[in-house]
């Protein structure tokens, strides 16, 4: 399983000039007359780091895509999901120590080594992330696009950016199975596109939370979806108080069903159970 460090304290981002690696103020980083932001790259502020695992929220894809290019919200995206890790460079490649498995060097290579992503490629991934997931209706009907679109993750997913392992797999007749593993976030991005478009997966955005999750067919639309259980109980204890707050404000339940897009059984329901 593919897992991904996030800094606990956070990223900040650096000049690349700066040898001091003093922390840039957010406004003072400019774009460039091409109009790209540049010259800086991500740190983080303390060597400590949780892990999760982003494959876990096939929807990442689309949250990234939506970053807003600027150093704020590619800043707020890594604090949340970790940084890209395409680019990294070794403080002194002398330093590494051996490891016996390839999985533990790369453990600690992410969270040791200095020098993350640099803004150019933070912006250069978003938008072309958001030029293709925008053409994405259109590549089905139109096998040159389709061809041109796995090329680009082809080539995104070519050399070390993912790795093949094989797992412990009781299901497996053999006892292990392949998988495939990412050496990057950047990299389990673009896999997770390629896997989304390969697969005609389709997406909807929680209600609640603003999460983009996978739907399984048939496509129902209901009028509101959710990623969770969770996420649903917590909209239906929202719309229960709002309606009970309405109904005391001397609303009738026609009303508040109209304004809470609820039935309004439903609301006579709640307001009656309130008033017992
Ligand atoms: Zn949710």
């Amino acid at each position: 399983m593919f897992e991904w460090p996030v800094a606990a304290d956070g990223y900040y981002w650096v000049s690349n000039a700066d040898s001091e690696e003093n922390k840039l103020d957010l406004d003072s980083i400019q774009k460039d007359r091409h109009g790209s932001w540049h010259g800086c790259h991500l740190d983080a502020n303390t060597r400590v780091f949780r892990w999760y695992h982003p494959l876990q929220d096939p929807g990442l894809f689309l949250t990234f895509a939506e970053t807003p290019v600027t150093p704020k919200g590619m800043l707020e995206f890594a604090n949340q999901y970790g940084h890209l890790g395409s680019h990294i460079a070794p403080d002194d490649p002398d330093t590494i120590p051996n490891f016996d498995s390839a999985e533990e060097k790369e453990r600690y290579v992410q969270t040791k080594m200095r020098r993350y992503d640099p803004i150019y490629i933070w912006q250069k991934s978003i938008t072309e992330m958001r030029r293709w997931i925008k053409q994405w209706d259109h590549l089905a009907k139109d096998s040159s696009r389709l061809k041109s679109f796995f090329g680009d993750i082809n080539s995104k997913l070519a050399h070390d950016a993912c790795r093949v392992i094989f797992l412990p797999n009781r299901r497996s007749h053999g006892g292990y199975s392949h998988s495939i593993k990412p050496t990057s976030l950047l990299a389990a991005l673009w896999f997770q596109l390629g896997e989304a478009v390969a697969c005609n997966k389709k997406f909807e955005k929680c209600v609640t939370c603003a999460k983009w999750f996978e739907i399984a067919p048939p496509f129902v639309r209901n009028s509101r979806q959710y990623c969770s259980e969770a996420c649903r109980s917590r909209a239906y204890r929202e719309r229960r108080e709002k309606a009970i707050n309405l109904a005391a404000d001397g609303k009738s339940a026609s009303e508040i069903a109209g304004i809470l897009g609820s039935d309004e059984a439903s609301v006579k329901g709640w307001i009656n159970l309130k008033e017992k």
